[in-house]
């Protein structure tokens, strides 16, 4: 808002200053305060006068000085050419000419105000003022104020810095700011939608190719069972590699299809309160078998006989993704246990290896999709780097956690936590 030329700490007076309209001519006296032009009588000023006229005429900033009246005593250069008035024309005048009309009212407190306070304003204190030139027309300007104790009362020195090359400048940063935070919120909504797109038709076509993998796996495990006649051993081993490849494409789209559900928000939980021991021996028996055919144990905590409130499926699905990795990347001999503890509300669940562990610098980047860690441990890399991703977002769904701790060679230590329900 503006508030005119000198505001709230403005200038003191001791005649009304009454309306702006009604500025007066200063008495006469005033004549002697009066700093003449550099040229003039140039010859009876001494040389520091002469250096400080000339510094004052060059001055870019308009410098006034106004008497406790409120009346205009000196003016420079700068200040006729920046309100539009010869000094002859400042020089008496009331500076509530200066200052819009819209702002003269309670102008007069101001300079009062000011005057009692005795103190200097600086510039830039972030007020918006305003001034008028002699056409009527304002400009923002920037004042700073100072007073002078002198025998006659407060005489105030202002020097005001036209600002509205300044103002044009961050107006035009502002309205640039705007248009770019529009634009780049338009762009962030359109990434999301095509985002939902992709999921959504991820999803769809996720479901589509099951059907017929399902078919392909069921008549290669038929044609294996060797019902329909005997093979071969070339053609046993091209079958065992159908199936092998058949598995790991079906693993990849219900990988794929479950984050797409779970991105495009379709996926819901069942939450339930639930005994983790169950779950573990459940998730355990399914990994048994591969993990026995590397030379992997498997072991269960004796603490996993606490109750969490989650959902059954998600949590046998993080589970079984975590059992998995362990024994994928561990070595013959080696083992993978899974146990918990109580941590406040929350249970925390820990599945570790001895294997191969993950290098201090990549612990955050396995949770992304598709990462995995550089080359495989051995021959063709099994896997999608789906797993991780996916057990991330079941564990969020829930309100839990995720993270992992480990250091190459030394093995990796999974840790999820899930909402804690006191057993009863
Ligand atoms: P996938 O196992 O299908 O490759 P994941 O998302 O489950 O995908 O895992 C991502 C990567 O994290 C793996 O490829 C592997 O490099 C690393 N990783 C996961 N679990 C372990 C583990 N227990 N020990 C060592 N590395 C692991």
């Amino acid at each position: 808002m503006s508030q005119g030329l000198s505001d709230s700490s403005c200038i003191s007076t001791q005649s009304s200053a009454g309306n702006a309209d009604e500025t007066e001519k200063a008495d006469p006296k005033g004549e002697a305060k009066a700093i003449p032009e550099p040229e003039s009588g140039a010859g009876a000023l001494s040389l520091a006068e002469r250096r400080f006229q000339d510094l004052f005429e060059s001055a870019p900033d308009g410098i006034l000085q106004i008497d406790p009246a409120g009346r205009i005593l000196v003016a420079n250069r700068s200040a006729e050419q920046m309100f539009g008035y010869t000094r002859e024309e400042l020089f008496g005048s009331n500076v509530d000419l200066l200052v819009p009309e819209a702002n003269r009212r309670g102008h007069a407190k101001h300079r009062r105000e000011f005057a009692a306070a005795g103190r200097t304003r600086p510039m830039g204190l972030g007020l918006d003022l305003s001034a008028r030139r002699k056409d009527g027309s304002t400009f923002p300007v920037e004042i700073s104020l100072s007073p002078i104790q002198t025998e006659e009362g407060v005489h105030v020195t202002a020097v005001i810095r036209d600002v509205t090359e300044r103002k044009l400048v961050e107006e035009r940063v502002r309205s640039l700011q705007e248009s770019y935070m529009t634009e780049l919120e338009a762009r962030q909504k359109e990434a999301e939608r095509l985002n939902l797109l992709k999921s959504e038709f991820m999803a769809s076509i996720s479901h589509e190719l099951r059907t017929p993998l399902h078919t392909i796996i069921g008549f290669t495990e038929l044609l294996e069972e060797e019902g329909e006649g005997p093979l071969n051993e070339g053609q046993r081993r091209f079958l065992r590699h159908i199936h092998a490849d058949s598995e790991h494409l079906l693993g990849l789209i219900n990988d794929v299809l479950d984050l797409s559900r779970i991105e495009a928000g379709g996926l819901q939980l069942r939450t339930e309160p639930l005994i983790l021991q169950a779950i573990a021996i459940e998730a355990a028996d399914s990994i048994r078998p591969y993990a026995q055919s590397r030379g992997i144990k498997i072991h269960l905590g004796e603490d996993l006989n606490v109750q969490v409130f989650a959902d059954l499926m998600r949590v046998r699905q993080i589970l079984y993704n975590l059992l998995s990795n362990g024994a994928k990347f561990t070595g013959p001999g080696g083992s993978v246990s899974v146990d918990a503890a109580i941590e406040g509300d929350w249970v925390r669940v820990t599945v570790a290896d001895n294997g191969i562990g993950i290098a201090a610098e990549e612990c955050t980047r396995i949770f992304d999709k598709f990462y995995q860690v550089g080359l495989p441990p051995v021959g063709v890399r099994e896997g999608t780097g789906l797993g991780l991703a996916i057990c991330k977002q079941l564990v969020e769904m829930q309100r839990g956690r995720i993270w992992v701790e480990s250091e190459l060679g030394r093995g990796a230590r999974f840790h999820f936590t899930l909402p804690y329900q006191q057993l009863g």
